[in-house]
């Protein structure tokens, strides 16, 4: 005879993220394909099996055992954030003084000569440290845009340190091949031939591409700028993304010094050159995007093509910011980044959200701006669209387990209690109390669960102390 309790209890799991203050399922609105957003649930849970969602709750539901269980009593529950344009490298760099106060133009070319020093144990040593950094702010899954290629392996190694935590990794095989002596903008010691480029692109694909749904690491192409490639290479890597079906990222309409070199280069704006060169498609996401007119933004809509917002960034480098509440209304897929730690600093993606917020305030005047639960959508479920990834920035059943417990209980929350998206967005600084990746346990109880940390930290100490010594 069947035991009519033992049929209806849950399997058990391998995690249970349990009694949620809020639990986050998915953002809104509605997706196009219909799939239901806005799902919040106060008391909620979330279990996990084979680093996978495999049931979500209220309080009323009944919960399945599980092997390993984290109380979230009063406290946020989100998925994780999605960071969509980064250059981890540049941690060796952060706030580095000699052209803290640059424009975009002579604070690149101020740093490319310290970057020429880069090689495999300072990337992989760089990317350790810039994914624990990104854990702490409650991201899960992050993309790395590596276009300075002075010594080989690069991406290798820092496909080694995300291995090594456990991080969800999409880095980009950036690209440089018009250096100065062929009136682009970076010394020509960090540039290659073209041939180089692609051969090693095409070489990443075959070696790290994984396509599949719940993949832990997505290679995509990735020239740095229009200003800094070959219209050749442009429409070499666009073909190259096509063969293999994998994403393209760039920089575009960044800053009006691009838009003066693109039409003195190429006799067009930067938008029209990104068509030209075989770009405009739902294909390829697109770091800033700040200077395209309103025509140019319809024609970006019709691609599909993405946006990483990166407010901290511009604000830091002071040309502007997208216009997001736009590209919202008109469907781009637009996400958020934390861009590099020599022009950001600072590389939590919480910071981005809450900068997101203000800046679109500030920029769109009372009541135009995002809100706190536009901005956690643009952080998760925008993001994730930018990388292709429609599983991600969900806890749906079904979805990848990366997920992020909020602290909720601090000094900088106290009284903030008829809104907890809100409370979270606004109030802080926050950091993640617990972050699950792939159903991994990375950040506890706010501390990081990373045992090769410390020497990480050492070694990053004396390679960026090295370098910037070199330089004075
Ligand atoms: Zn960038």
């Amino acid at each position: 005879m069947r035991n009519e309790a033992a049929v209806n209890r849950p399997a058990p799991a391998d995690l249970l993220v349990k009694d949620a203050g809020h639990l986050v399922v998915a953002t809104g609105p509605a997706s196009d394909d219909g799939e239901e957003g806005g799902i919040e649930v106060p008391g909620g849970w979330v279990a996990v099996r084979d680093g996978t969602v495999c049931a979500v709750g209220g309080p009323a539901d009944p919960v399945p055992d599980a092997a390993r269980v984290v109380s979230a009593a009063g406290r946020l529950v989100t998925p994780g954030l999605v960071n969509t344009h980064h250059h981890i490298y540049q941690n060796l760099t952060r706030s580095f003084a000699p052209v803290v106060n640059g424009t975009l133009f002579t604070w690149l070319t101020g740093l490319y000569p310290v970057w020429a020093r880069l090689d495999e144990e300072a990337a992989e040593v760089s990317a350790y440290v810039g994914l624990a950094e990104l854990l702490l702010g409650g991201c899960t899954s992050s993309t790395d845009h590596l276009y300075v290629h002075p010594r080989p392996n690069l991406i290798d190694a820092e496909i080694r340190a995300a291995r090594a935590i456990g991080f969800r990794f999409h880095p980009t095989r950036g690209s440089m091949t018009r250096g100065r002596r062929d009136g682009g903008l970076p010394p020509d010691s960090v540039v290659q031939p073209p041939d180089a480029v692609l051969e090693d692109s095409e070489r990443l694909i075959r070696t790290y591409h994984d396509p599949s749904p719940g993949s832990m690491l997505r290679i995509a192409l990735a020239p740095c700028s229009p200003f800094s490639v070959t219209e050749e290479v442009m429409r070499d890597t666009a073909a190259l993304a096509e063969t293999h079906d994998v994403r393209l990222h760039t920089h575009l309409a960044e800053d009006h010094d691009e838009d003066a070199y693109c039409l003195e280069t190429y006799g067009c704006r930067p938008v029209e050159y990104f068509e030209r060169v075989g770009w405009g498609s739902d294909r390829a996401w697109v770091a800033h995007c700040v200077y395209p007119n309103d025509d140019e933004l319809a024609r970006l809509a019709a691609w599909g093509t993405g946006v990483a917002h990166c407010p901290s960034s511009n604000m830091l480098i002071a040309h502007g910011t997208a216009r997001v509440t736009r590209m919202r209304e008109l469907g781009l897929p637009v996400g958020l980044g934390c861009d590099g730690s020599a022009s950001t600093d600072a590389a939590s993606l919480w910071l981005e959200a809450r900068a997101a917020l203000t800046l679109s305030r500030f920029v769109n005047g009372p009541g135009a701006g995002l809100t706190s639960r536009d901005v956690l959508d643009v952080a998760t479920r925008g993001s994730a669209r930018c990388l292709g990834r429609p599983e991600l920035g969900t806890l749906r059943v079904g979805s990848p387990a990366d997920l992020v417990v909020w602290h909720m209980d601090d000094v900088a929350l106290a009284g903030a209690h008829t809104d907890p998206v809100e409370a979270w967005l606004r109030c802080g600084p926050a950091r993640a109390h617990t972050t699950v990746v792939n159903g991994r346990v990375l950040v506890d109880g706010g501390e990081l669960a990373l045992p090769a940390l410390p020497d990480m930290l050492a070694a990053h100490r004396r390679i960026s102390r090295a370098w910037q010594h070199a330089a004075d």
